[in-house]
């Protein structure tokens, strides 16, 4: 399988070179050059299938030509201790719980396995690598897990001062050993402009062998499509009408379910729930495509002005924003109604949602009101532990949240970081520097 950029349908890299890189030299994302189907037998057959063996299918879609069948079941194997699973509020209504990972956010997922494949494909050569991430709160920290410890793996994490909550700042600063944390006096999308820059920057790619590790990464981004299946594989009715809804930032989430769409999972509308930072909104109902200032919410991990894989969905839908409003629904939600969301789904149901949640379960449920479906199966992704934005949801609830043990102890350890201006200037010196 090959990958292209795109900002050039033309441009065509090995596995390899579009997951060291990151990011195309145009500035492109990369996008696998064709979306295999999943076989019929496989999707009779899904149900009875673990979530590593689903996994391995999938990934030996894209990575046969890469890896050898065992290495990436062992690599699966490895990176996957933990579950994703489909909770249901009622026969119609489930939760996909994408919070049982080390840093307790979907975003181990795709750090664990991505982790993996870098030193699989390192350990044959010589050299540092040097890992750039920009994180809005969860990328940095499941990114950091995932290569903490790893020989020859550098990481460098960046992050927007004072605009992730205290345990998001414990997780990203607290591992050291290979692992540095910068404190940017400036948004998320600072910190993404910084790494992008990085990557453009001819000296800076003489000098450090570099390479990305936040959701534009390939190897962040195909892992995150397992789930959605593995989800369809636990559902109790699988021929209705299935609605999923994503809430969504970079857009990374909702990519990978539209791959998995792709490979042939029967799902009816995916829902891009948003907050206030609500781009792909915009572009859906108006066609604007402007990046937009951030607006800081609870939601935080979603406060994204100018999502990045936005560009793969263009690229997956040829621009056609008539499709892809065919595929994607989506709903922009205020923290005032986010936070009586929480109240509604403890309250009904007994569940404890975070904030992410909750603004995915006002979306499916906005669009379900306007649908007449006799039956259906609406799934939310619940993409944090509720301890996790445990602030929000006690003040609504009054209600204490167990925390999880990793998370005490996280909690107890010394913030260590280095602040950082956001001119591009400090951060090059910075690199060149250590
Ligand atoms: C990153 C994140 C999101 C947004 O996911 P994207 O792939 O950036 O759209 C949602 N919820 C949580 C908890 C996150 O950490």
């Amino acid at each position: 399988m090959k990958f292209y950029s795109t900002n050039n349908k033309n441009c065509s890299v090995s596995l390899r070179e579009a997951i060291f890189k990151g990011i195309a030299n145009d500035g492109g994302l990369f996008m696998p050059q064709e979306i295999p189907k999943l076989s019929p037998s496989f999707w009779q057959n899904v149900h009875h299938l673990s979530f590593h063996q689903i996994a391995t299918e999938v990934a030996s879609l894209f990575l046969s030509e890469d890896i050898s069948r065992e290495d990436l079941e062992s690599l699966i194997a490895d990176a996957f201790h933990f579950e994703a699973p489909l909770v249901y509020l009622n026969d119609t209504l489930s939760i996909l719980e994408l919070f049982h990972g080390p840093t307790l956010a979907f975003k181990d997922f795709g750090a664990q396995f991505m982790a993996r494949l870098v030193a699989y494909f390192n350990q044959k050569e010589n050299k540092e690598i040097t890992i750039l991430v920009a994180t809005s709160g969860d990328t940095g920290s499941a990114v950091a897990n995932g290569f903490y410890n790893q020989p020859g793996i550098r990481v460098i994490l960046l992050y927007p001062s004072g605009m992730v909550s205290e345990i998001q700042e414990k997780q990203l600063t607290t591992l050291t050993g290979n692992i540095t944390a910068l404190e940017v006096e400036g948004n998320f999308d600072d910190c993404q402009r910084l790494v992008k820059t990085a990557f453009l920057d001819k000296e800076l790619r003489k000098g450090r062998n570099l390479s990305s590790a936040n959701s534009i990464n390939l190897a962040r981004l195909l892992p995150q499509s397992f789930y959605y299946i593995a989800a369809y594989a636990q559902l109790k009715k699988r021929n209705v009408p299935l609605i999923i809804s994503v809430p969504s930032g970079n857009l990374g989430n909702l990519t990978a379910g539209l791959l998995a769409k792709e490979m042939g999972l029967p799902v009816t509308r995916f829902i891009a729930a948003l907050n206030i930072n609500k781009f792909l909104y915009e572009y859906l109902k108006e066609g604007k495509q402007k990046p937009l200032s951030v607006i800081p919410t609870l939601s935080n991990a979603m406060d994204v002005g100018n999502p990045s894989n936005f560009a793969r969905i263009l690229a997956l839908y040829q621009n056609d924003q008539q499709k892809i409003n065919q595929i994607i629904y989506s709903r922009s939600y205020s923290d005032d109604s986010t936070r009586q969301a929480i109240r509604e789904i403890y309250s009904k149901y007994g569940y404890i949602m975070d904030p992410h949640g909750a603004v995915s379960y006002l979306a499916l449920k906005e669009y379900l009101a306007e649908q007449n479906f006799t039956d259906f199966q609406g799934i939310i992704l619940e993409t944090a532990h509720p301890a996790k934005f445990s602030t929000a949801v006690k003040e609504e609830l009054q209600i204490e949240i167990e925390m999880p043990k990793s998370l005490k102890e996280t909690f107890s350890k010394k913030k260590k970081a280095i602040k950082i201006s956001h001119k591009f200037k400090d951060f090059k010196n910075f690199l060149l520097d250590t």
